[in-house]
């Protein structure tokens, strides 16, 4: 047991230090960008349903003006040499009804159009910011890389201890399930009894839980399933 217990005190110096490079200011500016780089993607995503919706509508009022238009030569053609007052009046009214709704789609038509120069403005801008975040976080990778790399002869001779140590331990199953544990990023995996709450969890250890330590000397914590020993 006492070399399993030295391979865990390597282990842990082991997880200090890739915890070192995953806590460095690169690391934490790096996650920064990326949710940069992940915001702006789905906001490029609104822009774009934005912008068909719309070329939809756009289409729409199109469609519509030509009608109108087409309406209104229908009424330019109408022969007004021998119709009687009534009809004047009819057609007076036709045609100030097409100006009404052709000026109103047109005005609707000038909306579009200035709603989708915002839309190209926002996405350029978007862009530019995108494009800055891609080239910071390209840098900062560097940085991260640096850092990986000044732990990495650190962790490599810790790791030569491990493998010098393992042939000396002699309750391989023990080890088998410190491997086993540890694989499933439970650390450390052999804890110690401290006064009535597991090492590990803290959580707090009913009576006859300790009591069955005492004869067993080793037991899981039934909240954590790391491995309790008794004594120090
Ligand atoms: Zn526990």
């Amino acid at each position: 047991m006492k070399t399993i217990l030295e391979i865990q005190k390597l282990d842990r110096q082991i997880k200090a230090l890739l915890r070192e490079v995953d806590k460095c200011p690169a690391s934490l500016d790096f996650k920064k960008y990326k949710q940069i780089l992940k915001d702006g993607k789905s906001r490029f995503e609104q822009l774009e349903a934005q912008a068909n919706e719309i070329i939809k509508n756009y289409n729409a009022s199109v469609n519509k003006y030509n009608k109108l238009k087409g309406n209104s030569e229908i009424v330019r053609k109408r022969n007004t040499k021998d119709i009687d007052l009534d009809s004047v009046s009819n057609l007076i009214n036709d045609a100030n009804s097409l100006v009404g709704e052709l000026s109103e789609e047109n005005r609707h038509v000038e909306d579009l159009v200035r709603k989708s120069e915002e839309i190209v403005r926002k996405s350029a801008e978007l862009s530019n910011k995108l494009t800055e975040a891609k080239r910071h976080s390209g840098a900062i990778k560097a940085k991260i890389e640096e850092k990986r790399q000044e732990v990495a002869p650190k962790i490599a001779e810790l790791e030569k201890k491990i493998k010098e140590l393992e042939p000396q331990i002699v309750e391989q199953d023990k080890y088998a399930k410190y491997k086993e544990m540890k694989a499933k990023g439970i650390f450390p995996v052999y804890v110690y009894l401290e006064d009535e709450f597991c090492g590990g969890c803290k959580v707090e250890l009913p009576l006859n839980f300790i009591e069955k330590l005492k004869t067993k000397k080793m037991l899981p914590c039934e909240h954590c399933g790391r491995i309790i020993m008794l004594n120090k």
